[in-house]
């Protein structure tokens, strides 16, 4: 039998992750949950997926729109194993004791605090921690991806520093009321930035210390990594570790590919659909060795990269298998990651 999953919160993320679950034979989408109506429920509905909101009060909205829902948010709650939260950063936790009055599990997103799950997710890191919670929380997108080249870096050459510069987008492409537009923001101006604690709660040993900037850009993050390993490696020795994992693509400007704009138009070309890029990007190039001491440059698709992870977060907490390796394949060949 499937495992059952709503998504609450059907935006940037949520629309991601339900799509997903509709490419999972092991999982069913049982419904969606939108606040007001607009053209991502009536896209949803045009797809077949049921459309919920979120309380009693809303169904008028959506009545008086023509959209129709099947209910509320409890009403699909009743229906569900499990509830892939997509609201607003912050916003979920409010969401929590309804989850818990419905004995259901909740994936929560890295717009949350670590402790509303108590249990933050990567899935090459800590799947197995992961299988048969009740609660956990996929870090965000700026954790997923220095999780990801920290962790296979980490595992082979061991890293004694991590210092990480995190150029961040200022808002995803459809957010019109953010900003900045002509400014570059230390975000925080302070050290560190939340992104380096955040990664030490998947990998707790990891020494990191990070600074965020946020500019007028919607595409991508990108992050200039500087690393101290215990083991010596070259450039070589790197980038053939790193490649071993189709969640990291590795891509060269000499190609064309230098910039954020030329990866998303290289993702396009691809025909991903809503051009995403769940995997972290790094430039070949960019890898450079002085022995101990490694640099590199990685790019992060904030909207899709932490889509396949609330997949494998889902297989973990549900036992729908306990290895990470087969919940990764099945995520991977179904989301056509790495090719
Ligand atoms: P979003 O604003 O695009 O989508 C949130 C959705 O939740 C919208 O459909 C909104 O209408 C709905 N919503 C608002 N209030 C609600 C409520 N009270 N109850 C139910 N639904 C409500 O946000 P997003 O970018 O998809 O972010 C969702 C989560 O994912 C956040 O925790 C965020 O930090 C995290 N995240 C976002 C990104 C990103 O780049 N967008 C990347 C990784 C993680």
């Amino acid at each position: 039998m499937p495992i059952k999953v709503a998504v609450n919160g059907y935006g940037t993320i949520g629309k991601r992750v339900a799509d997903a679950i509709l490419k999972q034979k092991d999982m069913e989408l049982v419904g969606v949950t939108k606040t007001k109506p607009n053209f991502e429920g009536r896209l949803a509905v045009n797809k077949g997926i049921r459309l919920f909101t979120t309380s009693q009060d809303r169904l008028k909205a959506f009545e008086d729109a023509a959209l129709k829902v099947q209910g509320t948010l409890e009403d699909l709650l009743k229906e569900a194993d499990l509830v892939v939260d997509c609201t607003p950063g912050k916003v979920g936790a409010s969401y929590k004791p309804l989850y818990e009055k419905y004995k259901i599990k909740a994936i929560f997103q890295g717009g949350e605090k670590h402790d509303v799950a108590g249990f933050s997710f990567n899935a090459v890191c800590n799947y197995k921690d992961a299988i048969g919670r009740d609660f956990v929380r996929v870090v965000s997108c700026n954790t997923t991806g220095l999780c990801r080249s920290l962790y296979a870096i980490d595992r082979i050459f061991g890293i004694k520093k991590a210092r990480v510069v995190l150029i961040r987008r200022g808002a995803d492409p459809a957010e019109d009321s953010k900003g900045p537009i002509n400014s570059i923001v230390p975000d925080p101006v302070t050290i560190p930035s939340h992104h380096g604690p955040d990664v030490q709660k998947v990998l707790p040993h990891i020494d990191i210390t990070t600074m965020a900037f946020a500019v007028p850009e919607t595409l991508m993050h990108v992050h200039v990594l500087n690393l101290e390993l215990n083991n010596p490696a070259t450039e070589g020795d790197v980038l053939d570790v790193l490649s071993r994992y189709p969640r990291i693509k590795i891509i060269s400007a000499q190609d064309g590919v230098d910039s954020t704009s030329t990866i998303i138009e290289y993702a396009r070309d691809m025909g991903r659909a809503r051009y995403d890029l769940p995997e972290l990007v790094v430039w070949k190039e960019s890898v450079k060795s002085f022995g101990k001491e490694i640099y590199l440059t990685q790019a992060v698709h904030q909207e899709a990269i932490v889509v396949p992870e609330n997949i494998d977060a889902i297989r973990a907490m549900t036992r729908l298998t306990e290895d990470p390796e087969e919940s990764m394949r099945l995520t991977n060949e179904s989301l056509g990651i790495g090719r």
